[in-house]
Formats: structure tokens, sequence, C-alpha cells
């Protein structure tokens, strides 16, 4: 497509935008004026007409979803696209770590904490802190750290913090957790999700080779939804951008909705501070929603005090009217919503792709779910537990992080008694004292269980233990990374327990099957080792809560999306339901309190509202189940604040009469599972005698010295010119005749 083409397809403003071409710029508009989609044109216009190489262009989006996505559109638009750097910035810091981290210290193969770890770890340090209850939630003093981190403050500024107590606890107590916290990391040769960001500030900091180095892999840089950065992320940006000043920014301060998390309005009202020369764009029309959809948002949104005025006009016409409807209770709430989405797709043929339930908290999702499974309707849920999440996944990736990091100690406690291996807490607190003791990991410290008298009685379990992950260290080595997953499986004896465990253990064995797909799919879109696809899948696990293919593979294409209103920012869909529009909930308990609070929670629902192109639907309860106890629930005040804008009207006799005709009717896809593939055409039963000729996907070219057993324990040694002498079990080690 020729240059001039392209910008055609955008009005004037967002041409201009597009057309932008060095120096600092800034895109500060509305919701669905089309910022990401001129982000994108300025993209492939750089490439098409300026002649800027694919491969000196970032692109930092909120999540790897996102940046997906968006690599996919500019690949529509010009060519050269697989080559554009496109990232969270969480993502981006794994990639610049692991590329330059030994300059600051990281030693090769890190891992990266999970939510999870985190906890453990600070579980650990609390039980010994002074300053610090017993009965503290550990999960509040991850909350200090996270958020210190994304503030770049170190242990030392939360000791000179102006408030003696931070979220209850005393700041000294804080900081001192913080540096044992550091410091336990650092043993374990780990990193955690703030750290993705700090660490890298850190390094562009202290070793200016490296920032050059990375700027020139990022002359261009754009940051989309900018409003919603924290101090990290700003002054990695700002640390990136400081030589070429080629940084263009877009974002919508009505959006920032990300406070919790450190994210400072500041960054983007700031900007023309931050870089007076800067160029600033502003658009003013609204492609995405029905006249009467962005009426409402727009009136909700006026109502804040801290903003800057915007307009934002419509360029569709008005649509079908926004529907509120209070339901008498949560259930019914469900029900009112299953039903709407049953009429929509059934009677007038939506895809059910294009409809999503947006709600506040995680925890409303059940009861919407419950509803739409009565009638059958699928539904992918977007965060909450996804697959990534779910125990027996992270078991096995936990086994396979302590394969390839043997001081990998969080990851050693979570697995040592899954399946149960007779050494018990007693045998544990010995193993961990003796590790501590003498500076080294708890592996280690199994190894040595026998010879160092460290355990009398079941010396021999823990023995045998770091046997097996000593095996395990080598199939990771031998293995790709999905044979090495199914070695895992097992090896691990995890498959057996499960056996055991009746239906649910069946279910947990098919989601094992998937990790298995899903690391061989990766491995197919990826050149990589089993450490790799460790990092995307931690990156998976917590940061991403839009997730991947991977997650949704085995579930229907046309389902309902269901997802939290922060998860929803950027997307859009024909159909919105927001359900709870209630006080307590939108606004939140904790931010009514909150200084701040109601603005956030109004810019939340603003996000929320403006996903919707042409139908929107508000629901409210009379009554509330929470905490177990059904109290009477109030509207929000939001709806006040938009009276007028929606019909007050109760659809139920249209849509009771109608549920006898479609609900039997209504034919759903039923999911299914996939197995796992037997991918090695050598091991559906060839046996080897000795003397083949073989190819081994890393080792190249080898030869059959000797075979042992039959069967699935077929072992071949096999000499490789290039890595020597290998003992590899056929099943797992993807060999074919070379
Ligand atoms: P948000 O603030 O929610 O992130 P946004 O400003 O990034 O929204 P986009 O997602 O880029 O908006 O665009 C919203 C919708 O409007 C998309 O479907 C996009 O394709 C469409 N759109 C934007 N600009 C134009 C245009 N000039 N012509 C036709 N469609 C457009
Ligand atoms: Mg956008």
């Amino acid at each position: 497509m020729n240059p001039p083409d392209l910008l055609a397809q955008l009005n004037p403003t967002q041409a201009q935008a597009a057309d932008h071409h060095e120096g600092p710029a800034l895109v500060i508009a509305g919701a669905g004026s089309g910022k990401t989609r001129t982000l994108i044109y300025r993209i492939a216009h750089l490439i098409g007409h300026y002649g800027v190489a694919p491969g000196e262009i970032l692109a930092v989006t909120f999540t790897n979803k996102a940046a997906a996505e968006m690599r996919e559109r500019a690949s529509h638009l010009v060519p050269g696209a697989d080559k554009l750097w496109m990232s969270t910035f969480h993502s981006a810091g794994v990639r610049i770590l692991r590329a330059y981290g030994e300059h600051i210290g990281l030693k090769r193969g890190f891992v990266i904490y999970d939510d999870d770890d985190q906890l453990d770890v600070l579980k650990d340090i609390m039980g010994s802190l002074p300053g610090i209850g017993p009965d503290t939630n550990p999960r509040v003093l991850r909350g200090i750290l996270d958020r210190a981190k994304s503030n770049l403050q170190t242990p030392g500024d939360l000791d000179r913090a102006h408030e003696p107590y931070l979220s209850g606890i005393p700041k000294e107590a804080a900081a001192e957790a913080y540096r044992r916290y550091e410091t336990r990391k650092k043993a374990q040769n780990a990193i955690d999700f703030g750290d993705l960001i700090t660490e890298t500030v850190r390094l562009f900091r202290d070793v200016p080779a490296v920032l050059n180095a990375v700027q020139n892999r990022a002359r261009f840089i754009h940051v989309d939804e900018y409003q919603d950065t924290n101090k990290a992320q700003y002054e990695l940006t700002r640390l990136l951008a400081s030589r070429d000043r080629n940084l263009l920014v877009v974002g919508d301060p009505d959006q920032s909705i990300y406070k919790f998390r450190g994210a400072d309005i500041q960054n983007i009202l700031d900007f023309q501070k931050d870089y007076p020369d800067s160029k600033v764009y502003m658009l003013e029309h609204n492609y995405r929603s029905s006249a009467r959809v962005l009426g409402i948002a727009n009136r909700l949104i006026e109502n804040n005090a801290e903003r800057l005025d915007k307009t934002l006009k419509a360029v569709k016409e008005d649509g079908p009217p926004v529907v509120f409807h209070r339901a008498t209770d949560h259930r019914a709430e469900g029900d009112f919503v299953s039903e709407w989405i049953t009429r929509l797709h059934a009677r007038e043929g939506l895809p059910l792709t294009d409809m999503a339930v947006l709600y506040r908290t995680n925890a409303q999702s059940r009861v919407i779910e419950e509803s739409l499974r009565r009638v059958q309707i699928p539904t992918k849920i977007v965060g909450g537990v996804g697959f990534y999440d779910r125990r027996e996944i992270r078991d096995i990736l936990a086994y396979a992080r302590l394969s390839i990091n043997p001081s990998d100690d969080v990851a050693l406690r979570r697995i040592i008694g899954r399946p149960r291996r007779g050494i018990g807490d007693t045998a544990l607190t010995k193993l961990l004292d003796w590790a501590a003791a003498h500076r080294t990991s708890l592996l280690e410290a199994c190894a040595r269980a026998d010879t160092d008298g460290i355990l009398d009685r079941g010396a021999q379990k823990a023995v045998d233990f770091a046997a097996l992950m000593h095996a395990m260290s080598e199939a990771a080595d031998n293995y790709e990374p999905g044979p090495f997953l199914r070695y895992v499986i097992e090896t691990s004896g995890y498959l057996d327990l499960l056996r055991q465990e009746g239906p649910e253990g069946q279910v947990r064995a098919e989601n094992l099957d998937e990790l298995v797909n899903a690391a061989e799919e990766w491995s197919q879109d990826n050149q990589g080792t089993i450490g790799d696809f460790l990092d995307d899948a931690a990156l998976l696990s917590s940061v991403d809560d839009m997730r991947t293919k991977q997650e949704n593979k085995g579930a229907p294409e046309d389902a309902v999306t269901l997802m939290t209103m922060h998860n929803a920012k950027g997307l859009e869909f024909p159909v919105v339901f927001i359900v709870g529009v209630e006080e307590g909930l939108l606004p939140s308990k904790g931010a009514i309190a909150e200084a701040g609070g109601i603005e956030e929670e109004r810019r939340l629902f603003y996000v929320g509202i403006t996903r919707a192109m042409d139908r929107l639907f508000l629901t409210a309860a009379e009554n509330r189940m929470q905490y177990g106890k059904t109290n009477a629930a109030e509207d929000s005040r939001f709806l006040e604040e938009i009276e007028g804008g929606f019909d007050t009207v109760d659809p139920y006799g249209q849509v009771v009469e109608y549920r006898a005709k479609t609900w039997k009717t209504y034919r759903p896809t039923v999911p299914t599972t996939s197995a796992v593939k037997n991918t090695s055409p050598l091991t559906a039963g060839m046996a080897y005698r000795g003397g083949e000729r073989v190819r081994h996907p890393k080792f190249g070219e080898g030869q059959v010295l000797a075979v042992a057993g039959t069967g699935d324990r077929q072992e071949v040694t096999v000499h490789f010119p290039t890595a020597g002498t290998k003992k590899l079990l056929v099943k797992f080690a993807n060999l074919s005749p070379a």
C-alpha cells in the first residue's frame, strides 16, 4: 500500500499525529477517539514513508495481548512488522535484563518470582520481624513493597517516610522487611515483577553503554495508555528516550485507573513540561460508541473536578437506548444478563464474542458465570484464575524452575511435598537451618542430608529427592521444552498423584496435557529454552491479565467475555453489560473513604461505559450477598449523575416469553481438550539396536552407542560430536533419523 493511502484512513488530526516524524509528541484525547489506531498508523508511516527500520521501533502497550494485536494490525499496513519491538514494560524489562543483567550483578538464569513466591518469602521473613504482628497479612506487606518499587523507593526511603505507619505497619518494620526480602531474593538468584522495571532503570543509570545499546534498538519509542505509567515506568521511558528524543505517548487522563498500583496521572499532565518542544495532538471525535453511550460517558466524567477539559463528539448515530435494570438480588441480576445475552445471540444472531460483562471486583464473576452456565452460554474469563494460575500448572512450572536454577528455594518448598516424599516439616526446618548456616541452597542441603548428618531419619528420602532433581536438570538440557515438561510431569510422580484424585485429578491432568501443548506451540513460534518458556509463562500468569491464545485454547471460540473494568481498558465490544452499579461496589467501599477515591472510581466507570460500541446495559441489585450475608444495596451515586441518559425499563416480560423458545434450541459448542501429541516419529514403537545415526534438535547429529530398556523406558547413549556423550530417554528426546 502506498504511504498516502495510509493517512487517508485517518481524520485530519489523526493524520497529522501519524505523520509526526521526529522529536517528542503527545496525543491526548478521550476514549475511542482513535489514539491506539493513530499510534499503529504512525508506526506504519514511519516505516513506509520515512524509511525508519522496523528494528528501530519500540511500542509499549498495557498487555501482551495488546502488543500482539498491534503487531498483527501493523503487519497488514507495512512489511517488516515482525521486526517491531512491541511489548509491555515488564516484558521489555525481562528481555533487557536477560541480555544485560550481568552488568548489575544478576546471575544468568535468574528466575522471576510470581505473586505466590513473593508471599512465601514475605511470610518467612515476617515471622522474625519486630513490629509486625503474627496475624499481619503478608499481602499488606507485599502491597507496600510493590508500591515502593513503582515509586523507585529504597528501604532507606521507607525509613525516611513522613508517616509513621505504612498501611498499618510501622515504617521501620516495613523498611526492614524490604531489606531482608531483597537479600533473600538475591541469595536465590531471583527477581520479582517490580524489579523488572526498577532493575532495568538501575542498569540504564549505572551502565551507559548498555543504555546506548538498547537505545539503538529503540530509536522511536511509543507508549500507549501513558496516563497509567508509574514513576518507575516513567523513568524507564525517560532514560530510553533521552538520546534520540523520539518519544510519542498517547493517553487519556480521564482513564487513569491504576493509582492503587502507583500510576501517576501527573506523568501525562507534565509531558509538555518535560519536553517543552513537544507537539501536542488532540483528537476530538469518538468513532467507537453510539451517541447515546457517549452522551452518558461525557455526562459522568464532567463530574470530576480535577480534569482537563476535552471535547469528544460522537461520529455514530444515537443507536439503541441504554438500559438500566434494577434486579431484586444478585442472582436475578445474573439471570437478567444471561437472558439478554441469550436473546441477542439466538434471536438477533450476534456472536457471543461481541458481548462482554464487566464488573468492579473479580468475585462478582461467579454469579454471572453460574447464570450463563445454566443457559449453556460459554464464557471466557479474562483475569481471575486463568490457566497459568492453576495449582497443578504452577507446581509443574516450579519443578521446571528448580531444574534450571537449583538455588530456587521457593520452588523447592512449593513442590517437595507434591507428591509427598516423606520429608516432613521437622526435616524441612533442619534442612533450612543447615542451608542458611552454610549459605547454600535447600537442594544442596537435601543432597548432603546423609553425608553431612543433617537428618538422621529420612535422610535417604532427601537424598533421593536431590537425585531426582539432578536428573531433571539434565533433562532440561537434553530435551525440548514440551517433552521436558512431559518428563517432569511423569518422573516427578505428579501424574500418579493426580490419578488418585478421581474426577478432579482427571481435569488437572488434562490441564497438564494442555501445558505440554502450550510449550510445544511456543516452541513452534519461538527459538528458545525451557527457561525462556518459563519467563513467558511467568508473565502470562500475573502481569498480563489479558492472556494469549494459550489460555483460551480448549475454550470454545465463541464465548462471552467476563472481566473487570480494569482489564477492559483499551478494548471494545458491540454489547457491554456493567453489573453491580451500586454504592459500595462502584464506587467501592474502600474508595468512598479515600481522598480522590470517588474521582478514580468515576474514571473507572467511564472506562467501562466507553467500551460499548452499540448497546450498553447497566444493572444493580436491591439485595446482594457479601461475605455470606445478604444485605440491602443502594444504587450507585453515579446513576444519579447520568440520569436521563438511560431508560429505566424492565424488559422481563419479553425475556420470560422468549426464554421458553430459545433455551431449548440453543446448542452450545462443547469444549474439547486436546490430548498430548506424540511428536517424535521414532517414539511410536520404534526400537533402537545401536549404531543408528540420529539427529537431536539441540545437539545435532550423533550416533547411538548403546541401548537399554524397552518401550517407554528405552534409553539410548548417543555420542554427539558437538555436545559429547548423552544418555537420553527416547520418549522425550525428539530424535529423528539423520
Ligand atoms: P481507548 O481510549 O479506549 O484506548 P482509543 O482512543 O485508543 O480508545 P481506538 O481503539 O484507537 O481508540 O479506536 C476506537 C475505534 O474507532 C476503533 O474501532 C477504531 O478502529 C475506530 N476508529 C478510530 N479512528 C477512526 C477513523 N478515522 N476512521 C474509522 N474508524 C476509526
Ligand atoms: Mg487505545
